[in-house]
């Protein structure tokens, strides 16, 4: 196999990407090759040597060592959204229904996959929640049986603190997980959350 077609047969495995697509991919990047291959190359190579996990939120950063989110001064500080992952934040970010903060969990309780409490940065939003006057915590999890486990556990974590606890409401479909939601859904979703009594 020459290079060129090992290039084309990863590419086909990306998401969403099948082997016609990779080989349109392929062929547009050599045709255009200062233009868009060698920008592309560069790219990938600095994101390779600089991605990292923020030290504050967990989100995905590059080069410094708190995310973009975490340094912009305009977002609220007194509410933080808790999320299983990088897709389940941008596809919050996209719906524009949040403005607080972030708190990336890394994944939910999960007793069949060996997924316990010491796997997640759960001991961090504890301690995030003092350290910052967090008002409202709102628990952006799946409508999964993993999700609900989770949102149990940190209500039962957060307890003894002056904390809100909300879950998105209404439009969560039962087994929805929040990266498949359109925006209009989680907008819905976000407003008419419900607090955690
Ligand atoms: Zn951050």
């Amino acid at each position: 196999m020459d290079a060129l077609e090992a290039l084309i047969r990863h590419v086909a495995r990306l998401p969403g990407l099948g082997s016609r697509s990779a080989q349109r991919i392929c062929l547009h990047l050599l045709k255009r090759k200062e233009q868009e291959l060698v920008p592309l190359q560069q790219m990938l190579a600095r994101v390779s040597e600089t991605i990292r996990s923020c030290a504050r939120c967990g989100a995905l950063t590059t080069e410094q060592e708190t995310c973009q989110l975490c340094q912009n001064p305009k977002r609220k500080s007194d509410a933080l959204c808790v999320v299983e992952d990088m897709a389940d934040l941008w596809a919050i970010e996209r719906a524009q229904c949040f403005h607080g903060r972030y708190h990336l969990l890394g994944g939910v309780l999960s007793a069949l996959d060996g997924i316990g409490p010491e796997e997640l940065h759960l001991s961090s939003l504890v301690a995030r929640c003092k350290e910052e006057a967090v008002q409202e915590v709102i628990l952006a999890l799946s409508a999964t049986i993993e999700g609900q486990t989770t949102i149990h556990y940190i209500r039962t974590q957060l307890a003894s603190l002056p904390i809100r606890v909300s879950v998105l409401a209404l439009g969560m479909p039962i087994g929805g997980e929040v990266n498949y939601l359109d925006e209009g859904t989680l907008n819905t979703a976000f407003q008419a959350r419900r607090v955690l009594e």
